[in-house]
């Protein structure tokens, strides 16, 4: 898999780094709540596992799966729920964890279903953040690395379902794609 990547952008240790920081933030700022986790499949499950391997909390986890980009390196624009969230989330403290935020159309839909499912609160953890790419007004609260406008793959992102147990974050050959 080496072969197909044009440049790591961060490495397993950086990474781990990361997840590190901000387990460590979210263990303060959540001091005496029991929050909800939701993690956003399937890219961001490296991430929170290893996020909350540095979380010192009461908290229960969820997964919820949408898709928006339907094999390809663009997003389509259109969202859809491939898998529910099974807890109830009403009144609840969420803290959302994804994998990339791009246009932020994702994240948009995301916060708006659990705001129609009677959250109480909602932050938002990535561990990839493209400001560029961005078309809706919409921040994250915790960011490992900002990333320029190019398409990464591993630690759980993938192309075409693959690439996603790299375990470093890195840009995959344009070639690759343009086959
Ligand atoms: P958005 O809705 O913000 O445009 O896109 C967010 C979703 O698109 C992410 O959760 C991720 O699945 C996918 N995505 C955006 N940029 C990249 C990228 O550079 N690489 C990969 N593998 N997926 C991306
Ligand atoms: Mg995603
Ligand atoms: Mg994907």
């Amino acid at each position: 898999m080496d072969n197909d990547i044009e440049k790591v952008l961060y490495s397993r240790e950086e990474i781990a780094g990361a997840a590190k920081r901000i387990g460590k933030e979210l263990t303060h700022d959540y001091e005496g709540r029991q929050p909800l986790v939701i993690s956003v499949l399937k890219g961001a499950i490296f991430f929170t596992v290893d996020v909350l391997k540095e979380f010192d909390c009461y908290t229960d986890i969820d997964f919820v799966d949408v898709s928006s980009y339907h094999g390809g390196t663009e997003s389509s624009g259109k969202v859809d729920l491939v898998r529910e969230i099974n807890t109830d989330i009403k009144g609840r403290d969420i803290i959302l964890i994804e994998d990339i935020i791009d246009t932020g159309r994702t994240l948009e839909y995301m916060v708006n279903l659990l705001k129609q499912g009677g959250a109480n609160d909602i932050k938002v953890c990535t561990l990839l953040d493209k400001p560029e790419g961005r078309v809706v007004d919409i921040k994250a609260n915790y960011v490992g690395f900002n990333v320029p406008n190019e398409f990464v793959v591993g630690y759980g992102l993938d192309y075409n379902e693959l690439y996603r147990n790299l375990p470093y974050v890195g840009i995959l050959k344009p070639a690759v794609y343009q086959k």
